[in-house]
C-alpha cells in the first residue's frame, strides 16, 4: 500500500468532548470520525483495525465450530414483544415505526432473531448443538454515551447464540467459547482478566466478562492475587457479606464514641474494619463575577478514606482540596434539603458530586462523624440512588483488603474494560419463543442457550488504553492498521532511496507483511510524528546516507532509537 494512495488525516489537537486518550487518539489519528452523540464513522485508518479484530474473532469463532450468518439490524416488534423485552428493556432500545405504523427495533443484540432462526429450523436433536454467530452493527441508545468508540450508541458487535438439547450440553459449549475467548484475546496481545459477572437483564447464572486491565476503564474488578478468584464488582457485592443495608430514609444508630476522633480509634472501639469508616465533609466552591462577588456557589459532599482525624481535617491540609471551604448550614439546607449531619440517611433530595476514592463503598454500613463530639453515626448508607448515579457506580459495598471469598488470601481492585461477556441463558429465550427440537423419544423439549458477545469496536479503543504513549498509540502487531511503515527521505530527489523503499515495499507486500510505504514527500520530522500519532509498531527509515553504507534504520514502535540494520535484514525484525 502507498500512502499517497491512502486515505490519511491526523490532527494536531484532539476534540473539546474527548475524555480519554483513546477517543483523543483514535480521532487525531484519523481512525474515527463523529457524526453524531455515540456515533462514528469508521474511517478508512481504523477499518483496517477493525479488519484486523474482525478476522481474528472469525477465526476463532469458526475453530470453536460457530458458523457465521447475518441477521437484520432493523427487527420487527413482535418479536421482541414475544419476550417481553420491547417493554422492559427501556429507553436503550430504539424503537421506530416504518410507513405503515409498524414497529421495528434497533437490534442491540440478537436473542430473538436467532431463537426463531432456531424455533423454525432447528426441529430434531440430531441438529443439535449448534452456535450462530454474527459480527454486525448494534444499535443501543446508552444513557451517556462518551468515550468514542468505547461506549458509542452505534457500534459493532460479535454475538454468538449456542443452541444445545440439554444443560449439559449448553455448559459444554459455553465452556468452548469461553477458551475460544481466551485464545482471542491473548492473540490480541492485551493484559485482560475473565471474570465471574451477575448475568443481568439476560437471566442464566453462568456468565463471565473479559475485562481489559485500564486504569480508565468503567469496571471495577476485584480479584484475589493469591488465588484465581476474580469477579465483577457487583457479582463480588452479591457474594460479600455485605451487612445491613438500610434504605434511604431510614434512622441511623447515633453511638457515643467517647474522647474518639480518629477512623482507626473509632473503628477499634467499634469493633468494625477500618475501611469502613469513611470522613465526610461538605464543602463549597464560589465563582466569583467579574466584581469579585460571589456569583454561585456548588456544594460538595467529599468522602475521604484513610485514618483521618474526624475532627482535624482542615480544608487545605488535605491535598486537592485546597479550593474548597466548608459550607454553611443554610448552604447544605438549600443544596441538599436537609441538614447537616443527616445527609447520609435520609438520602438526598438532589444530585451531589461526590469526591472519593473511586473503589470506597457508599451503599451501606458505614461509620462516620456525626456532627457532635463524642458521637460516630453507624449504619450509615449513603443513598447510592440519589446521588449521580455515574458519580457513585464504582462506590462500592467491597474494598481492597477484605478476605478473599476463596479463603485464599486478600481482594484487590483494579480498572477494567468490559470487551467480551459469555453467559449462559438456559432455557429463558426458548420457553419464552417456544422453541422446541423433537427428543430421541420424538419429545418436544425447550432448547438450551447460551449467548457470547465481543465489542468489535471497543477493542481497538481498550487496546489504545492499555498501550499508548506521550506520542500516540502503540500497537499490538495483531491489530495494528499496517505491521510496517517505511519511510523514505527525499524520495523525490534520490533515485536510489525511490528504488529501495518500493523494492523493500514489493518483498515485504509478497512476503504478506501488511506494509505501508510513505510516499508523500512530507518533511522526515511530520512523517515520523504521523506514524507514530497512528501507532505503527515497526518503522524502517530508508536514506541515501544509510543506502551508502548499505544499511536502513529499523526502529520499534517502543524503541527510543533506531538500529541500523543490512537491508536484506528487515523482513526478520518484523516479523
Ligand atoms: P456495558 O456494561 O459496557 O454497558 P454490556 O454489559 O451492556 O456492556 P453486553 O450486552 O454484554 O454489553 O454486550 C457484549 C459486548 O458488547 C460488551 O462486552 C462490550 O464489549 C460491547 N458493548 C456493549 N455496549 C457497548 C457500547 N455502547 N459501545 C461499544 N461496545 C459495547
Ligand atoms: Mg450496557
Ligand atoms: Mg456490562
Ligand atoms: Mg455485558
Amino acid at each position: 500500500m502507498k500512502a499517497s494512495q491512502f486515505f490519511i488525516s491526523t490532527l494536531k489537537e484532539a476534540p473539546a468532548d474527548a475524555e480519554v486518550v483513546s477517543h483523543k487518539l483514535m480521532t487525531r489519528a484519523g481512525m474515527i470520525k463523529k457524526l453524531g452523540a455515540g456515533i462514528y464513522s469508521y474511517m478508512p485508518m481504523g477499518l483496517r483495525v477493525i479488519r484486523k479484530v474482525e478476522a481474528i474473532v472469525r477465526e476463532e469463532m469458526n475453530r470453536a465450530g460457530a458458523v457465521e450468518c447475518t441477521m437484520p439490524v432493523i427487527q420487527p416488534a413482535e418479536l421482541w414483544q414475544e419476550t417481553g423485552r420491547f417493554d422492559k428493556m427501556g429507553p436503550e432500545l430504539l424503537r421506530i415505526k416504518d410507513r405503515h405504523e409498524r414497529s421495528f427495533i434497533v437490534q442491540p443484540t440478537s436473542e430473538e432473531v436467532v431463537t426463531d432462526i432456531a424455533r423454525q429450523e432447528l426441529r430434531s436433536y440430531k441438529q443439535l448443538p449448534k452456535n450462530l454467530y454474527q459480527i454486525q452493527t448494534k444499535f443501543r441508545d446508552e444513557r451517556r454515551p462518551r468515550f468514542g468508540l468505547m461506549r458509542g450508541r452505534e457500534f459493532i458487535m460479535k454475538d454468538a447464540y449456542s443452541f444445545d438439547r440439554d444443560m449439559a450440553g449448553a455448559k459444554a459449549s459455553y465452556q468452548v467459547m469461553a477458551a475460544a475467548y481466551r485464545r482471542i484475546f491473548d492473540r490480541f496481545g492485551l493484559s485482560y482478566r475473565a471474570v465471574a459477572a451477575d448475568s443481568g437483564a439476560i437471566g442464566g447464572d453462568l456468565s463471565e466478562e473479559f475485562q481489559v486491565i485500564a486504569a480508565t476503564g468503567e469496571d471495577a474488578i476485584v480479584y484475589c492475587p493469591s488465588s484465581s478468584y476474580a469477579a465483577n464488582m457487583e457479582k463480588a457485592e452479591a457474594l460479600a457479606p455485605a451487612g445491613p443495608r438500610p434504605a434511604p430514609g431510614q434512622a441511623l444508630v447515633k453511638t457515643p464514641t467517647p474522647g474518639k476522633s480518629t477512623c482507626a480509634d473509632v473503628a477499634e472501639l467499634l469493633g468494625l474494619p477500618l475501611q469502613r469508616t469513611v470522613k465526610s465533609l461538605v464543602l463549597a466552591t464560589d465563582t466569583l463575577n467579574e466584581a469579585g462577588e460571589v456569583a454561585r456557589t456548588q456544594v460538595w459532599l467529599l468522602l475521604l478514606r484513610g485514618d483521618h482525624d474526624m475532627n482535624e481535617v482542615k480544608v487545605g491540609k488535605v491535598p486537592g482540596l485546597e479550593g474548597f471551604r466548608f459550607a454553611t448550614v443554610a448552604e447544605i439546607e438549600s443544596h441538599f434539603g436537609c441538614k447537616p449531619g443527616y445527609l447520609g440517611p435520609i438520602g438526598l433530595k438532589q444530585p451531589v458530586k461526590i469526591v472519593a476514592d473511586r473503589d470506597v463503598a457508599v451503599m451501606a454500613d458505614w461509620i462516620c462523624g456525626a456532627n457532635e463530639i463524642d458521637f460516630h453515626l453507624t449504619g450509615v448508607n449513603w443513598g447510592r440512588d440519589v446521588a449521580e448515579p455515574d458519580l457513585v457506580a464504582d462506590l462500592r459495598n467491597v474494598v481492597a483488603g477484605d478476605a478473599s471469598p476463596d479463603g485464599q488470601g486478600v481482594l484487590a481492585i483494579e480498572r477494567g474494560i468490559e470487551v467480551g461477556h459469555v453467559f449462559y441463558l438456559g432455557t429463558k429465550y426458548s420457553q419464552a419463543m417456544n422453541a422446541t427440537f423433537l427428543d430421541e423419544n420424538g419429545k418436544p423439549q425447550f432448547m438450551e442457550m447460551g449467548c457470547y458477545g465481543i465489542g468489535i469496536t471497543r477493542l481497538p479503543a481498550a487496546a489504545i488504553e492499555q498501550s499508548h504513549d506521550e506520542r500516540g498509540i502503540v500497537w499490538p502487531d495483531a491489530i495494528a492498521p499496517f505491521t510496517v511503515v517505511i519511510c523514505p527521505i527525499g524520495m523525490d530527489r534520490s533515485a536510489e532511496v525511490k528504488a529501495a523503499a518500493e523494492a523493500l515495499h514489493d518483498d515485504l507486500a509478497a512476503a504478506g507483511v501488511d506494509v505501508l510505504l510513505d510516499d508523500r514527500g512530507e518533511r522526515p520530522g511530520a512523517m515520523f510524528a504521523d506514524w507514530e500519532l497512528i501507532g505503527v509498531p515497526h518503522r524502517v527509515v530508508i536514506s541515501d546516507r544509510g543506502l551508502k553504507e548499505g544499511q536502513l534504520e529499523y526502529q520499534h514502535r517502543r524503541d527510543t532509537a533506531a538500529t541500523k540494520v543490512p537491508a536484506s535484514e528487515v523482513s526478520g525484525f518484523v516479523k
